[in-house]
């Protein structure tokens, strides 16, 4: 798949910011403006100005609209919100190179909101997964008990869980433990049998 390093790194800022909302992990990761600032600390959002509740309430929106797009039904779907997102933005795509990242693109406008901010990178980056025609790689965890979203960006397609250290080893360890608890059933009943045949 044709994706770019900037590309990756504002999937994955997507990834973060969906996986902040209740419907992801029970409870609401972004309550309060000081949240939002640590979040876009955290995820290096550069450009990002004093924040408001009114940008906490616009990333809010944003972060529900960009869900949708995760699990369109179809790809004419996806297309429509995801031109209806970015178009709303304002977007104004310069090259840049800050900060020893080497030369690439900066989607947003200049001194943009960070709703706006964040609706031109992510919407960009689902635009490239759409135009690309790798929407699969846009996943919902398959762990029972779980909401999280991530993207597959494996070679093979393959991944199935939200993130390897938590939903995922937690099912290996839950799968090893199934199988022992067998193994140890059958060991039982063979003790049983053996123990049930009359010696001699
Ligand atoms: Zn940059
Ligand atoms: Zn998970």
């Amino acid at each position: 798949m044709l994706i770019t390093h900037d590309a990756e790194c504002a999937l994955s800022i997507l990834v973060e910011l969906l996986n902040t909302a209740p419907e992801a992990c029970g409870s609401e990761q972004l309550p309060d403006v000081a949240a939002l600032g640590s979040f876009v600390v955290r995820q290096e959002i550069s450009e990002v100005g004093s924040l408001t509740p009114a940008d906490l309430a616009a990333v809010h929106a944003l972060r529900t609209q960009l869900r949708d797009i995760f699990s369109a039904e179809s790809t004419p779907q996806a297309a429509e919100l995801v031109n209806s997102v970015v178009a709303a933005a304002g977007t104004t795509p310069r090259l840049t190179n800050h900060d020893q990242h080497g030369w690439h693109i900066h989607y947003f406008a200049p001194h943009a909101a960070l709703g706006d901010h964040l609706a031109a990178e992510l919407g960009m980056s689902l635009a490239f997964i759409v135009m690309a025609g790798e929407r699969e790689r846009l996943r919902r965890c398959d762990a029972p008990d779980c909401a999280r979203v991530f993207v597959d960006l494996s070679r093979n397609r393959s991944r199935r869980y939200c993130d390897s250290r938590t939903c995922g080893n937690r099912l290996h360890v839950a799968a090893y433990r199934a199988r022992q608890r067998s193994a140890e059933a059958v060991v039982e009943a063979v003790v049983k049998a053996v123990g049930a045949v009359p010696a001699g």
